[in-house]
């Protein structure tokens, strides 16, 4: 047995980043960048009006003085209009500023009199003026290789004319579950069976990490028809195999592996729940075993399949754990076990509430929860203390 820092490591050795593909950026969101973006365009890219209102000269521009409109420069053309002291041209938000003009004055600000406006306030030099490059500059760097791209840098890029983007390769992932009690949705469940969950809770976490799930398939505990099942499955760049990896029962998934020549890198981590862990690879294709109790495979998978498949997708390494967050704790807690223990709990309003049962097969709780507290081997916590968190989400 490993510690979970070693499986960690060996695990992130292991697997390598995908190469870089391009995409549409309609395509792109929740990908990471492979490579780093800088503006080729300043934002704002020319001086417009922030308002609908009168562009003017600030300093001709006291409380009640009239001045006379000479045009209107709408948005989305350069009418190339230039004024002088005394005068305004009618403008519109977006719209460039005309030649010689220094302020906007709101709309609601002036009162209009054929080719007149009164002015009814204070106008300040700049005042509702957007500045060529206030926002960001040319050359600035909008976007770094290993960022993961949301919707408002989807944006970004686009405000800079990029239609596609490099991205880090695409993570396909095949779901093999393994257990002859287990029933299939749409089945009627026999006595002794129950229905078979834990592919729909990985496909759920390997589509948050941005992973295209691409087959699923349920096995019989029967190492022919897992082999069989694994050929295909190993022709994606990860397979998550869940079950039938506990110590004290047949050992089909490792000896299933092995037949087809995988190596098994790990077996058996220092954590809990999740000790039957298993890490191998077959060419290219990395291989998770999970065990089957829910908690298990829910933790196993957070704390080193998500890892692997974001790395492989090019994240940066800070993007690879989940995020951390400070908590108030609600109860004493200690860990007297020969493991660390992962603690299923609720956050919320800055506190950390344990849920539910902490044992391995519950699965309500762990539909409850939202966070994680590891408990180091002997350590103890109490109410009231800060701890730190793992998010998910
Ligand atoms: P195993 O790791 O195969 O020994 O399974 C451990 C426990 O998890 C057993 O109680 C199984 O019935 C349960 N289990 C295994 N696979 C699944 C699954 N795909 N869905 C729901 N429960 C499962
Ligand atoms: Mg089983």
């Amino acid at each position: 047995m490993i510690s979970e820092e070693e499986a960690r490591s060996k695990i992130l050795e292991t697997v390598r980043r995908l190469p870089a593909r391009r995409l549409s950026i309609l395509q792109a969101l929740d990908r990471f960048a492979a490579k780093d973006y800088f503006a080729q365009l300043p934002l704002p890219n020319f001086d417009n009006s922030a308002m609908d209102g009168y562009a003017v000269v600030a300093s001709s521009c006291a409380l009640g003085k009239k001045l006379r409109v000479i045009g209107e420069q709408p948005a989305g053309l350069d009418r190339q209009l230039r004024i002088s002291i005394g005068e305004a041209v009618r403008i519109f938000t977006g719209a460039p500023m005309p030649a010689g003009a220094d302020a906007i004055v709101m709309q609601e600000d002036v009162t209009r009199d054929g080719d007149e406006i009164v002015v009814n306030v204070d106008v300040d030099l700049g005042e509702f003026v957007r500045r060529r490059g206030c926002d960001l500059g040319e050359g600035q760097r909008i976007l770094a290789a290993g960022d993961r791209i949301c919707p408002t840098v989807l944006a970004l890029l686009a405000s800079q004319g990029f239609s596609d983007v490099m991205v880090g390769g695409e993570v396909s992932a095949a779901i093999i579950s393994t257990g002859d009690e287990l029933v299939r949705l749409g089945e009627k469940l026999q006595p002794g069976q129950i229905y078979e969950s834990n592919s729909m809770l990985l496909q759920g976490l390997l589509q948050n990490c941005g992973a295209a799930v691409r087959l699923m398939k349920h096995c019989r505990d029967d190492e022919e028809l897992l082999t069989k099942a694994l050929k295909r499955a190993i022709e994606h760049r990860v397979v998550i195999i869940s079950g039938g990896v506990s110590v004290g029962e047949r050992d089909i998934v490792k000896s299933a592996l092995q037949s087809l020549g995988a190596k098994i890198d790990i077996w058996r981590v220092a954590i809990k729940p999740g000790k039957p862990f298993l890490f191998g690879h077959i060419g290219e294709c990395a291989l998770f075993g999970l065990p089957g109790n829910p908690v298990s495979a829910f933790v196993t998978f957070l704390q080193f399949v998500r890892p692997a498949i974001l790395k492989m997708m090019s994240a940066s390494e800070t993007d690879l754990e989940l995020r951390k967050i400070s908590a108030r704790l609600i109860v004493d807690l200690t860990n007297d076990g020969d493991r660390p223990h992962y603690i299923r709990g609720k956050f919320e309003d800055g506190n950390f509430t344990p849920v539910g049962r902490q044992e391995s097969h519950a699965l309500f709780g762990l539909s409850q929860s939202n966070a994680l507290l590891r408990l180091a081997v002997g350590e103890s916590v109490n109410q009231g203390d800060i701890v730190e968190v793992q998010i998910w989400n």
